[in-house]
């Protein structure tokens, strides 16, 4: 039969003209940090005055696959100098062909401030990951407290738009605390899967009404006893909570006085007062054992031209931080590679989880939180 454009009717799937999006047929492979680094941005989003969420594909078209809580690490170069941050997925793993990440404007912060004035829709990006713990996918429970503050909401922004997609027979209450009502990110949607779940439930803490006049909810800070009235089953929840090191300091306080069981409590911190108090408290020695564990290694670190003893069960980053020698780190757990380097000569026993790739382990790149030396170290620091 001869068709003519006339005749041309593009829900004819028959007719070899109509083309579909990719994402109609079969999911397109995964998209790995280890073979392809690069995403581009898509779309971007102010939620609240100084928050936008950026919204990343692709360039291949391939899908993404993480666990709700996950977070990616950005390799950045801003002003000649090469910048890794970690950001959380704030979308749902159930909508795998973009990814995206809501960030806070930080003041004086140097990745937050560039996303917000250079990303935009078609600007490339290097990206590690995904990688975390902190997901209620691997804690399996039928009743969840979400508690967050700040930027905080991220990682359970992430796990309620899942539960919502996936439509989860799980309970779960959402307590999220801001400085004011216009500081609540992703309030109109968290509203809108409370009104469309049974078993979800949403409420917003806010430190002060600020500007607006029409703030009927709860002001002040979260306490036992405001719990105890949002969550009256609290008890019988898991908890995820995160946000800044005060609030969850608070957070932990509430519940040890409650009596709430430590197991089915998980946390994550964003925090720079957080990340720099660790790195700057005392490291303690491991007892000695044996000859070889005894045994220590000069570091040097090339540019700063600082020199340190390691010993050979201790991580490089923790000898570093004893010596008062301050590097860039941020989970300390081999995930995020913010403490990346290239050893310029000698050889470390590494155990990562996930924040380097193979490529770069065999270019001689290493993570010092997770790097012990078994011999003298030349570090390009
Ligand atoms: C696992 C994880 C997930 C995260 N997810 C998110 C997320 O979803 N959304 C989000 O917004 N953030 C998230 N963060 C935080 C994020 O990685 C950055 O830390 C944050 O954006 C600030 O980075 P920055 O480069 O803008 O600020 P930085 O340049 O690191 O500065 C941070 C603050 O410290 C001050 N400062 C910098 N250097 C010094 C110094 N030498 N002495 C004293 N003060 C100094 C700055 O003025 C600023 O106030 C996450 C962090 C982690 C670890």
């Amino acid at each position: 039969m001869m068709r003519d454009a006339a005749q041309f009717n593009p829900l004819d799937a028959s007719d070899s003209r109509v083309t579909r999006p990719a994402f109609w047929g079969a999911l397109p492979e995964r998209w790995t940090s280890e073979v392809e680094e690069t995403l581009v941005c898509c779309h971007v989003w102010q939620e609240t005055h100084d928050v936008k969420s950026f919204f990343l594909r692709s360039p291949q078209g391939r899908t993404f696959s993480f666990e709700p809580g996950q977070f990616l690490t950005l390799e950045l170069e801003i002003d000649g100098e090469a910048i890794n941050r970690c950001y959380t997925i704030s979308s749902s793993p159930a909508r795998p062909h973009t990814i995206s990440i809501t960030v806070k404007r930080v003041p004086g912060g140097k990745v937050s401030n560039w996303l917000h004035d250079n990303l935009r829709p078609g600007v490339s990006l290097r990206v590690l990951g995904p990688a975390g713990e902190f997901t209620c996918a691997r804690h399996p429970a039928p009743k969840y407290l979400f508690l967050s503050a700040g930027s905080g909401v991220t990682p359970l922004m992430s796990m309620s738009r899942a539960h919502h997609d996936l439509a989860e027979d799980r309970d779960i209450i959402f307590v999220h605390s801001a400085r004011t009502p216009d500081d609540i990110i992703f309030a109109r949607e968290l509203e809108l899967i409370a009104s469309s779940r049974a078993n979800f439930r949403t409420s917003f803490v806010c430190e002060r009404v600020g500007a607006r006049t029409d703030w009927s909810g709860v002001t002040g800070f979260l306490s036992l006893p405001l719990l105890k009235l949002i969550a009256p089953d609290f008890m019988e929840r898991e908890i995820f909570t995160c946000g800044p090191a005060p609030y969850m300091k608070a957070v932990r306080d509430l519940l040890d006085e409650a009596g709430f069981a430590r197991e089915r409590y998980h946390e994550e911190s964003f925090s720079f007062e957080t990340l720099t108090a660790q790195a700057e408290a005392p490291v303690e020695q491991p007892p000695a054992e044996s000859s070889v564990e005894t045994a220590s290694f000069t570091v040097t670190f090339a540019k700063s031209r600082r020199e340190i003893q390691c010993g050979a069960r201790q991580t490089v980053l923790d000898a570093a931080r004893q010596a008062g020698v301050r590097l860039a780190s941020s989970c300390s757990q081999g995930m995020c590679g913010t403490c990346k380097v290239k050893l310029v000569s000698g050889q470390v026993e590494m155990k990562h989880s996930g924040g380097i790739r193979q490529r770069e382990i065999d270019q001689g790149m290493a993570l010092l939180c997770c790097s012990k030396p078994l011999s003298d170290l030349v570090v390009d620091k």
